[in-house]
């Protein structure tokens, strides 16, 4: 589903990304962890290719992402992401933030788009807030119009970047409990996220990044957890600040 093969980055002189290779397959739920600068986020922007990348090759269900030729906002579409910030358009309602991609980059129509979106938002339980604008809503409630937003799209990989790191305590758990659903279902992910909690429950992967973009660490979840004796000195001394 998605390749990334010897895959390096720089800001200017600074190298962020550095050889990383990670294969993802349909239904994989991988957790990226690591310290902060580490390049998570970089590393699944350039999945959509809102990153551009300097070495290595990235492909997405067959389509290389970084080839000149690459139909981009089709690549997009099929892509789903989820930021920290919720990003939803503050001067439309939820229905309007969850119809205008589908009509605009999948052309479907407005009746078309507000079922699909519709249906999402039911799914994230929020239908009785269709009509508010997102000023109205809690962070957590914004959070999960933004899954839904993205959900609408029928992406085949979702991407979530601390999808849970900007919200108070008490609103973790009801966007975490979406998160988890999808991943029961078989959606594929890539979640950049601290909660440990999480990754226990549902990933089958976990990738540790460090400092520089060095992955240390892609194992299985269980491997990951249940054997600390056979983790990397970083991700040991990372592992006991968070957990
Ligand atoms: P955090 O946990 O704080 O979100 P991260 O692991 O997501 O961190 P990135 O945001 O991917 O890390 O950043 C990786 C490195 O790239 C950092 O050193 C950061 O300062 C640098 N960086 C990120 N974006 C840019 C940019 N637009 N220009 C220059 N340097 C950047
Ligand atoms: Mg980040």
């Amino acid at each position: 589903m998605i390749e990334m093969k010897n895959v390096s980055k720089w800001y200017g002189p600074v190298q962020v990304l550095t050889d990383c290779s990670v294969s993802i397959k349909k239904g994989d739920v991988v957790v990226v962890c690591g310290p902060s600068g580490s390049g998570k986020s970089t590393l699944i922007k350039t999945v959509n290719a809102l990153e551009p990348i300097q070495q290595g090759e990235i492909t997405v269900d067959g389509t290389r992402v970084n080839a000149p030729s690459t139909d981009l906002p089709k690549l997009r579409s099929r892509v789903g992401m989820v930021f920290q910030h919720f990003e939803l358009f503050p001067h439309l309602s939820v229905t309007e933030n969850l119809t205008i991609a589908q009509i605009k980059v999948l052309g479907r129509s407005a009746d078309e788009a507000k079922v699909r979106g519709l249906k999402m938002l039911d799914r994230v339980g929020l239908t009785a807030h269709k009509d508010k604008f997102p000023g109205q809503l809690s962070g957590g409630q914004q959070q999960r119009v933004a899954i839904a937003r993205a959900l609408s799209m029928d992406p085949i990989v979702m991407l979530f970047d601390e999808p849970t790191s900007a919200l108070d305590p008490e609103m973790v758990g009801e966007v975490l409990d979406v998160m988890v659903g999808l991943a029961k279902e078989g959606m594929t992910m890539m979640v950049v996220t601290h909660e440990m909690g999480f990754a226990r429950k549902v990933a089958n992967r976990v990738i540790f990044i460090d400092v520089g973009g060095h992955i240390l660490e892609d194992c299985g979840k269980d491997e990951f957890f249940s054997h600390p004796e056979n983790r990397q000195p970083r991700t040991k001394d990372f592992l006991s600040k968070i957990l």
